[in-house]
Formats: structure tokens, sequence, C-alpha cells
């Protein structure tokens, strides 16, 4: 069988159809509507907060999140050195800097220790840490049994970017609900796709509130235009609120999906030495991405020979993000690293991880990986 394999796909089918032509037909395609509203209910409900207002993108998610708590220019705010560049970026809209610290090398997650002591010691004196973002690296919770309480005791609120863990859980509770405020992207590869996508989610209803506010043109209620801030066109649109909410229908199912696909893995590389998946045994994951940490010195091969392997066969793969504090655009950031997120990233390769994998490209790609492992 040919056909590329990509690393995480859309995963869309009969239901979305069916929501997306019922939103068309209702002559209302946006800008937000009935079906907006609904979504986020569904979202909140799903998530376990009492609210939720869903916007363009996971990035502008991140954006609002930060001003509605009023971040911004001589704002430091702690950032996992190991994520996707949106994390990041959404502090610099806002006027603030981030701060990146090291990953815990065996999740990928925030180094707690390091975030405590930067907490006790900021990296300027006198400066302000405004908020700690944390990351839920492919699906899998950070440590927030730890991370709560030391950011508690520093006064400094919690922000979860969740972007890539609607689903999981931690200890029972829901991705997304452990900080003051959450967001998750809905992104064209993420865990559910609204083409583009995004949510703000909270128990606190002023905070939610603002955010719909500054999504939506920071247009005051008065039939005039009447604005008192700089708004954004950041509100996701009633047809991809219908898209949504199929796939928010099927959640349980494509996480089941993506950890069947782990367990895979996990059962073809535990005879392999040298080889672990990152965050293996974080049982809440809805694992989003599977990626494998390769130790060269004693498997023998590296994560970049196993992953050009499968790139010359038309099989996605990519080593974990490159660090922020190595990108040249965040050089002048101060930062807390360990090497763990530099070592992660060297020797890491994400594995094709996608709910819309079929049976027959599950078994090619588990072949391959077997030819690879052959050979040497
Ligand atoms: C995807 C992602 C984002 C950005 O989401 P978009 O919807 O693509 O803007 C932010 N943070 C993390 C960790 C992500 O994986």
């Amino acid at each position: 069988m040919t056909g590329r394999i990509g690393l995480s796909t859309p995963d869309l089918g009969a239901t979305e159809e069916e929501f997306l032509i019922r939103a068309f037909r209702s002559g209302w395609p946006g800008p937000s509507g009935p079906e907006t509203d609904r979504f986020e209910v569904e979202v909140a409900a799903r998530v376990g907060v009492g609210h939720a207002a869903a916007v363009s993108s996971g990035t502008a998610a991140l954006h609002l999140s930060l001003l509605a708590q009023g971040i911004g220019a001589g704002d430091l705010v702690v950032v996992p050195t190991l994520t996707f560049a949106a994390t990041a970026n959404a502090v610099v809209y806002t006027g603030a800097r981030p701060v990146f610290v090291d990953a815990d090398p065996a999740t990928g997650n925030l180094d707690v220790d390091l975030v405590a002591e930067l907490l006790l010691a900021p990296p300027r004196p006198g400066s302000r840490i405004a908020a700690v973002l944390a990351v839920d690296i492919n699906g899998a919770c950070a440590d927030y049994d730890r991370l709560l309480p030391v950011c508690r005791a520093a006064g400094v609120p919690l922000v979860e970017d969740a972007a890539q863990a609607l689903g999981s859980t931690y200890r029972g509770r829901a991705a997304g609900s452990f900080g003051r405020i959450g967001t998750f992207s809905f992104s064209w590869n993420k865990i559910i796709t609204t083409s583009s996508g995004g949510m703000v989610v909270s128990d606190d209803a002023a905070l939610i509130a603002r955010c719909r506010h500054l999504a939506t043109q920071a247009r005051e209620p008065v039939p005039h235009y009447e604005h008192r801030d700089v708004g954004y066109n950041y509100r996701l649109t009633n047809l991809q609120g219908a898209l949504g909410r199929a796939q928010l229908r099927r959640l349980d199912g494509l996480v089941e999906r993506r950890r069947t696909l782990r367990e895979r893995y996990a059962k073809l590389f535990a005879t392999v030495p040298g080889t672990r998946i990152l965050g293996d045994g974080e049982s809440g994951s809805n694992c989003w991405l599977t990626s494998l940490v390769v130790d060269p010195e004693v498997a023998g091969w590296n994560a970049e020979e196993l992953g050009a392997h499968l790139r010359e066969r038309d099989i996605e793969t990519r080593p974990m993000w490159k660090p922020m504090h190595r990108q040249p655009v965040f050089a002048h950031c101060p930062a807390r690293v360990t090497g763990a997120a530099d070592r992660l990233f060297a020797t890491s390769v994400s594995l094709p991880s996608g709910s819309a994998l079929g049976e027959e490209q599950i078994s090619r790609v588990l072949d391959v990986v077997d030819e690879f492992l052959q050979r040497r």
C-alpha cells in the first residue's frame, strides 16, 4: 500500500458532515452563533469548569487568557522551553517577556523544582513574574500535584496551555481545569479540530467574559460602535462551532484510538534496548502524539536514523520541538535550563499518532519500524 502517512491528521466523518451541513443550511455561517454558544457550553461541561469562550485558534486563546489577567509590558511569564512556539509568542504579543524553564526528562513537562527556584528568585531583581504557563506536552498533564502548591505559595497564577490535551485527565480531573484559566487548540492536527479554533476555559466568569469581549473587537454593548479597549477579531464562527460539536461527541473514541496506537508502539519497543516512550505510564494522557526517546549508546542507533528511515518511506516523523531558548527569536529571553529539553530534542522522534489511521496504515508503519530494527 502507498500514500503518505501523516503525524496527526484530521479525523472527520459523517457526524461532522451532518453538523456542518445543518449549520450551513441555517443560513448563519458566522460570525459566532448558536453552534458556537453550544460548543462553549459542551466543552465547559466536558472539562468540568464553569465558563468557556470559543476563539479562532489556540494561539488566540493563549493571548486572551494573558490579556484578561492584565498581563503586559514589564511582566515576566514562565514558559516551558520544550513547547510549540505559539505558547511563547502569545506572551510576547502582550508585551510581557517569557522566562524559559527546562523540562523534566521523564515526561517532557515543566521541571517543577526549577519553577520553584525561579519564583523564589526572579531573574531580574524587582521584576514581577505574572504567571506560570504550563503546557501538557503530547497530551500528558504537567505535574500539577507539585506545581500548583509552588504557584500558590508564590501567589502567582497558573495558566494551563492544554492545546494538546483535550480529553486527558490527571488524578481524575480534566486537563484544562488546573489553572486560573486554561486554553485548548482545535487546529487541524490536534485531537479534535474545527479546521482552526481554540477555547478559553475558567471557573472565573469575569475572566471569560473579558476574553469574549476582547475577542469581538472590544465592542461595547451599545447600538453605535463604542470601544474602550483595543480588541481583536478572534471569535470562532458558527460553522466551526458546529464542526467542534460533532468532533466533541466523538472525543472518547478518538482518544481510545490514539491510546491503542500508543500501546502498539509500546509493545513493539518494549524489547528494544535504549528506547522509551515519553510520558509512558501517564495513564490519563489522551496520547495526542507518541514520541520515542532513544539512547544511542544503548540502542546502537539514534532517533534521527529511525525518523529518516520512515520519512524515506513516506511516513511523517519529527523530532520533538526545538527548545524555545535555542530559537533565534527568543535568544535574548532569560532561561533556566538543565539541558533536559536539548537532550529530548536531540534524542526523540514523534511517530504517526493520528486517530484517522486505518489498520493497513498502522501495520505499514509498524512493519517499516520492524524492518529498521532488523537491519541494526
Ligand atoms: C497547537 C498548539 C498551540 C497553538 O494552537 P493553534 O490553534 O495552532 O493556534 C499552542 N500551544 C501548544 C502547546 C500547541 O501544541
